[in-house]
């Protein structure tokens, strides 16, 4: 390969001369150009024949299927690009409904008769591509034996090249279905969704006036937690490498209650991390924005710039994977599980979500006065239709085993989906429904008591960082995604709830006699109806509280503590109905996602049982009876009665639990998913209770694991 690349860097080789290798590349900016390594409108113009270049783009934009004469030439071209930049393989890039990306790679090369071998690349290959389908999850939508299943180009997802210090990979976004044409993963109901939206956005832009836009676009932006640790102690750790998180460990003595760490000033082997990811992902194509510390020890943020629902949802995978995989070359693991460590803030994802137009108008800008601004009214209503119709559903698109540690326990958002809407909206949409006050918030300048600053402009609302859903600024910001998740699903799920939304409200307004542009009054009488609806799913206030808890229920609203309550709602009549009419998913592909989801979540709890229960039983209890032998021996009987008794206390727990794991009932499905978790969880949280105070009064060099006081404050 023409490029050096940088060396692996270990946590020794940091502390020894690190900052020094990290510090000499990193500080060559231009080095890599942004998008360097993507197949880019750039890379296709230079090196496809003038008229295929044409033709090809004149078929995305009009959102057409692929020319198979087109195919050929396209992939010659992303051949000679790709082997240029060192990619000897190629590989259709797919997103099964495990939630993470799967990847079979194929060889440039293909042997001749004569022995040698030439490298081919057709346009069938690149379009089309047959994994074997059976060990990917279909939730029954196919028996194993039918084991067909194909990978579709995707063209409006740019391809890329993955490097590695030993090769590269030319990695071809595509969707993946089965042979009698079911989605098995979650591009092709995400690419569904956008084009449902996108004709329910026009059909009101028509009524509202707006002749010129020609589509509509979902867009997203995710803010991303994570963790960084040190490898050394994940590794001591069989429960965070076997299930991303730790199953025991007592709370650390400080934990964030100094408030010190969120946007703390960044170390500097954490921030050599982040640079280099962000070239890395820049390289990508994958515009990073922002990095700051968060809210817990060792937990970080990185978002980029929003782009569409589709790419923006391809680069969220990619950046997982770069994450991860950069982690390593500095002796740190990066953890997306949604919670790691008990007693510590968990990790989340904020979804920014709007919608805008092929001309450059974002449908959920306000403006500067948004209550003269109809048309922002009308699609901000429809989102509060859509989010309080949906409220389950939209719980259940967010749901899994380490979501339940967050949603539902005491950790925000809560399980109760609603709406923030902020001062100066709630003001403007009250006024609209009682018809009376001045529904304007006048622009006001916060003076910062010194004439040296500047007077800034204030904000017609305050943030409120407890609401599950919140509107900011110009786009909603769904908070309730886990760290570890694709944001696929969610955003299928908001995008069609959204388009039905929005048709219902097209319907109200056609009846009111507009088939051509509708009167400023009417869509005003159509705003004030929807907000009265709907207007209990708005809450201004702290999601945390009881008193929420209890106003929540008195509304009506859904509060779905755990996965198996929250994902039946994939599959409710209401769900299929929507899913059905937008043809984003069937009820058999609904269906499937349900299976797959509820299968998931009882693998996984039984995979962290019986972690568990052999770390206890391994691990943990030797020590116990260590420690015990070393009283004994010093003779100290008060000290001897607490531990033999405690680990009383240990054994009977590990039974119980072994013999949990040992029996579950003859129920699948749902029915087992919620007996793991009325049995499991109890039996493992009974054991790991004993277990943390074992930790704290076992000697420390006989305690197995290291602590989270270890692993998270040692940088
Ligand atoms: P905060 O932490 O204040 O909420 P950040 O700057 O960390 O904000 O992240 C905001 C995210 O919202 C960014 O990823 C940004 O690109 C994204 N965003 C901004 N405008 C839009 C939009 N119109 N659609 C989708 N996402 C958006
Ligand atoms: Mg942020």
């Amino acid at each position: 390969m023409a490029r050096t690349r940088q060396q692996n860097v270990t946590a020794a080789q940091w502390t020894a001369n690190g900052a020094a290798l990290g510090a000499a590349d990193l500080t060559a900016p231009g080095s890599y150009p942004f998008g360097d390594d993507v197949f880019s409108l750039d890379a296709q113009r230079k090196r496809l024949p003038k008229d295929v270049f044409k033709r090809l783009q004149a078929t995305l934009h009009r959102g057409e299927a692929l020319d198979p004469s087109l195919a050929d030439a396209v992939a010659n071209a992303m051949r000679e690009w790709a082997m240029e930049k060192g990619a000897t393989h190629f590989t259709h890039w797919f997103q099964p409904l495990t939630g993470s990306t799967a990847e079979k790679h194929d060889s440039f090369y293909a042997p001749t008769s004569e022995g040698t071998a030439i490298a081919e690349f057709s346009g069938k290959e690149l379009i089309q591509g047959e994994p074997d389908a059976s060990s990917f999850p279909t939730g029954g939508v196919r028996a194993t034996f039918e084991a067909r299943g194909y990978t579709a180009w995707d063209p409006t997802s740019p391809a890329f090249i993955l490097e590695n210090p030993n090769g590269a990979l030319l990695c071809i976004p595509t969707a993946f279905a089965s042979w009698t044409g079911e989605a098995l993963d979650h591009k092709i109901p995400l690419l569904r969704s956008m084009d449902a939206l996108s004709k329910a956005a026009l059909r009101a832009l028509r009524l509202l006036g707006d002749s010129e836009s020609a589509r509509v676009f979902t867009t997203v932006g995710p803010e991303q937690e994570y963790f960084l640790i040190d490898e050394q102690y994940y590794f001591e750790r069989p429960d965070l490498y076997t299930t991303g998180r730790t199953l025991f460990g007592t709370k650390p003595p400080k934990g964030h209650e100094l408030d010190d760490h969120y946007f703390g000033s960044i170390p500097e082997r954490i921030l050599a991390f982040m640079l280099e990811s962000e070239r890395e992902l820049a390289r990508l194509g994958v515009p990073t924005k922002t990095r700051h510390n968060e809210v817990a020890p060792n937990q970080y943020e990185i978002a980029p710039i929003f782009e569409n629902s589709n790419v923006g949802s391809d680069h969220q995978q990619l950046t997982m994977q770069v994450m991860q995989n950069v982690a390593r070359r500095y002796g740190l693991v990066c953890l997306l599980h949604e919670k790691p460590f008990a007693g510590v803030n968990g990790s989340g994802k904020h979804n920014n979500w709007s919608m805008g137009t092929d001309t450059g108008l974002n449908l959920l800008e306000p403006g500067d006065t948004p209550h003269e601004n109809i048309s922002f009214l009308f699609f901000c209503s429809a989102v509060l239709a859509a989010v309080n119709r949906h409220q389950a559903l939209l719980r259940a698109s967010v749901a899994n085993i380490g979501q339940d540690h967050r949603l539902g326990a005491n950790e925000a958002p809560p399980a109760i989906i609603s709406i923030f809407l902020g001062a100066e909206l709630l003001k403007i949409f009250n006024t609209i429904e009682k018809r009376e006050g001045d529904p304007a918030t006048p622009g006001s300048f916060l003076g910062l008591g010194t004439p040296v600053l500047p007077p800034l402009p204030m904000h017609g609302g305050d943030r409120n960082r407890t609401s599950p859903f919140a509107f900011t600024g110009n786009k909603f910001e769904f908070r309730a995604l886990g760290s570890s998740m694709s944001l696929a699903l969610p955003n299928t799920v908001l995008n069609t709830i959204v388009a039905e939304a929005i048709d219902m409200l097209c319907d109200k307004l056609e009846a009111r006699g507009s088939n051509g542009t509708s009167s400023n009054d009417a869509i005003v009488e159509i705003v004030r109806e929807t907000y009265s609806a709907n207007k209990q799913i708005c809450f201004d206030g702290d999601n945390y509280t009881e008193a929420w808890h209890d106003e929540a229920e008195r509304r009506g609203l859904t509060n779905l503590r755990t996965t198996p309550d929250a994902l039946p709602w994939l599959v409710e009549k209401q769900t299929i109905a929507a899913f059905e009419r937008y043809e984003v998913l069937s009820e058999r592909e609904l269906e499937s996602r349900f299976e797959v989801s509820v299968e998931q979540y009882s693998t996984k709890l039984n995979i962290e049982a019986e972690t568990a229960a052999s770390i206890a039983r391994t691990m943990l209890l030797p020590a116990a009876v260590r420690h015990l032998g070393e009283l004994r021996a010093a003779g100290h009987e008060g000290l001897i009665g607490e531990t033999a008794g405690l680990i009383d206390a240990f054994v009977s727990a590990i039974q119980k639990l072994e013999e949990v794991n040992a029996h579950h009932p003859a129920e699948e499905g749902l029915e087992h998913a919620k007996w793991m978790r009325d049995n499991v969880i109890p039996a493992m949280d009974a054991t790991r209770e004993v277990a943390d105070r074992l930790e704290r009064i076992v000697a420390d060099d006989l305690w197995p694991l290291p602590k989270y006081s270890e692993m998270l404050f040692i940088k």
